[in-house]
């Protein structure tokens, strides 16, 4: 069994700048880094609207530089995941590992991010890395000069598609309604390429094929019309779910399951457990803001330990 004084879980841009302050006033933490070392940020490209970066950074480049700067103060890195948490308000706070270490910390933070949403059809699970996926940096090259389809109608759907567009023959924009939710920026980016086709107000009824992606069947949702498009490949870019699961029998989460904080603070509902990042944030879940989470949820974390002294 070890014992920790603060263990920082999760290793996106709210985990490493949790290090980064923690490690600077001289808290010793250690991070997991979990099952998606770095992040979300690894999968995406490039960064445009972090500041301090005018020329924009690639996604994995900007998480492999906090993790040096929060490494430079003493953070001590694992890649190792939680499997299993015992939380108490004001204890001690037990972690099961994956390696099967058993980890004692008087303080925690929780930056365990979110993971891609699916719509939830079984051909979704059976053709996941046979044609289905939620990263276009992962998985598009695979995709060349062949059709594929793009799910969702955010940001993230456009940067794929965007991307995508790189080594597919075609990119179809599958959206539920009329209008995207994109930022303008994103959606005039899209909207100008030649190559992604918008197919409005339909919903995937399944995906075609049996052991790889041949097609989808949509349903249009204002005539009830049934259309099916041919494609190798099938881009989930739904949104998100946060990694919470874990920890929701011990803390209070909202209806969708991010970890609910004080106001303005990164305190939960448990004495000594503190959350950042876009586990606890339904509204932003922008680099920058998960970053800024984490320096809260450092700085509550030293407030907190020194009030156990
Ligand atoms: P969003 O929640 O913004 O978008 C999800 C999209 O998926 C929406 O268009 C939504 O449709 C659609 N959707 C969700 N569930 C279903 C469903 N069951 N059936 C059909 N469609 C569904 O998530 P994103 O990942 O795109 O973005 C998350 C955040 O990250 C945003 O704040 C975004 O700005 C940011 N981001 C910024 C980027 C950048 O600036 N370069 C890049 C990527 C993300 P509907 O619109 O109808 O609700």
């Amino acid at each position: 069994m070890k014992q920790e004084k603060l263990v920082i879980v999760g290793s996106g841009p709210a985990g490493y700048t949790a290090a980064v302050y923690a490690s600077r006033a001289n808290l010793n933490p250690v991070l997991y880094a979990g099952n998606v070392p770095g992040g979300l940020l690894t999968q995406t490209t490039e960064v445009e609207n972090f500041p301090g970066f005018p020329e924009g950074i690639q996604g994995f480049d900007l998480v492999m530089a906090m993790q040096q700067q929060a490494e430079r103060f003493g953070t001590r890195v694992e890649y190792d995941s939680v499997v299993k948490f015992e939380l108490t308000d004001g204890g001690v706070q037990t972690l099961h590992l994956e390696s099967g270490e058993i980890v004692e910390t008087r303080a925690l933070i929780l930056a365990t991010g979110a993971s891609p949403r699916y719509l939830g059809l079984p051909a979704e699970e059976r053709l996941r890395n046979h044609g289905v996926s939620a990263c276009a940096t992962c998985d598009g090259a695979f995709y060349k000069d062949v059709p594929v389809v793009v799910i969702g109608g955010g940001d993230s759907a456009m940067e794929e598609a965007i991307f995508l567009t790189r080594f597919a023959s075609k990119v179809y924009v599958i959206h539920r309604r009329d209008a995207l939710r994109a930022s303008p920026i994103m959606a005039e980016r899209a909207q100008a390429n030649a190559k992604i086709e918008f197919v409005w107000n339909s919903e995937v009824e399944d995906i075609l094929g049996q052991d790889h992606v041949e097609g989808v069947r949509l349903r249009n949702n204002r005539d009830n019309s049934v259309r099916e498009i041919a494609c190798r490949g099938y881009f989930a870019a739904l949104g998100h779910v946060p990694n919470t699961l874990l920890v929701k029998e011990f803390i209070a989460t909202d209806e969708k399951g991010y970890i609910k904080v004080a106001p303005d603070r990164s305190l939960t509902t448990l004495a000594g457990v503190f959350a950042a990042g876009d586990c606890a944030d339904p509204h932003y879940r922008q680099a920058i803001t998960a970053a800024g989470m984490g320096c809260k949820a450092a700085m509550d974390a030293e407030r907190y330990l020194e009030s156990l002294a």
